[in-house]
Order: structure tokens, then sequence, then C-alpha cells
């Protein structure tokens, strides 16, 4: 079956919403291969994101996500990537619909980084480079 990688960021862990967002996972059907609290490495967060590196919100978001613990999470189910972005909702917290994680839970605390409280992965590649990243034995 297909796999994501799933990231509670540290604004999730520090609010207290790891469940609650493993929750809505679990509750859609998705299967929970791995699951594990830490917090990353510069050198973890920049290949994750290497895709962004130049851009003005690269070195907010480096610091934001090494600023405290995340839930790395990989999940699994049929079509569980599209899936779990549809449980995300849209990048910008104050925007994203209702009833979405990022709708329901988020909103903008004023910083130059979107805290947005989850990342999923985009793209069967990206899941398969993101999960060899931070699960390396799986
Ligand atoms: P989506 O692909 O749905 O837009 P994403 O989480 O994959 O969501 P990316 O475009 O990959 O978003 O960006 C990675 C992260 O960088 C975002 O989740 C957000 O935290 C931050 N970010 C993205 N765009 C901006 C922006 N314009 N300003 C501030 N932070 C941003």
């Amino acid at each position: 079956a297909e796999r994501t990688l799933i990231l509670v960021k540290p604004d999730g862990v520090a609010r207290g919403l790891a469940g609650e967002i493993l929750r809505r996972v679990e509750a859609k059907g998705y299967s929970l291969v791995a699951v594990e609290l830490r917090t990353a490495s510069a050198e973890l967060l920049g290949a994750h994101y290497a895709e962004h590196e130049g851009k003005p919100f690269y070195p907010p978001l480096v610091e934001f996500m090494a600023s405290g613990p995340v839930l790395a999470v990989v999940a699994e189910g049929q079509r569980v990537i599209e899936g779990f972005r549809a449980l995300a909702g849209t990048t910008d917290p104050s925007s994203a619909a209702p009833g979405t994680i990022r709708g329901d839970l988020g909103r903008d605390w004023g910083l130059k980084v979107q805290q947005n409280l989850v990342h999923g992965s985009d793209s069967p590649e990206s899941a398969a480079r993101e999960i060899a990243l931070w699960f390396p034995a799986l």
C-alpha cells in the first residue's frame, strides 16, 4: 500500500495537538507504520526542505522546524498521500477550510513562516525520499 511522511511540526507538538492530529489520521482509516518524537538536526531539515533553499521563508522555516520536537509519522493506505493533504488543508492556516487540520486548529501567529501544524509528502517520489531521510531503517 502507499505510504506518506507526516510531520507534526513544533507548533503542533508544543500546543499539545499531536494526539488530535494522529486521531484524525487514524479516524480517516490510515494505518500508522512508524511514529517518533524527535528534534530535527539542521542537516536533516536542510535535506528535507532542499527544494526551498534560497526562498525568503527558508531560513525562518528551518529555524522554526528546529525549535522543538516534531512528531514524525509514516502512515499507510490507498492514496494516503492525497488523502492526508486533503486532511491537512491548504498551506495558509488563516484561509484553510474548516474541517481540515490547518483550518480547524491553525492560525497566523505573526511570524515570517507559516506555522501550519503539519507537513505531508506531496508525491510518491517525495514520500520515498522523505521516509528514507526520517526513517532510514524502514
Ligand atoms: P502545500 O504544498 O500544501 O502548499 P506544504 O506544507 O507542502 O503545503 P511548501 O510549499 O512545501 O508547503 O512549504 C513548506 C513550508 O514552508 C510550509 O508548510 C510553510 O510552513 C512554509 N511556507 C511555505 N510558503 C511560505 C510563505 N510564502 N511564507 C511563509 N512560510 C511559507
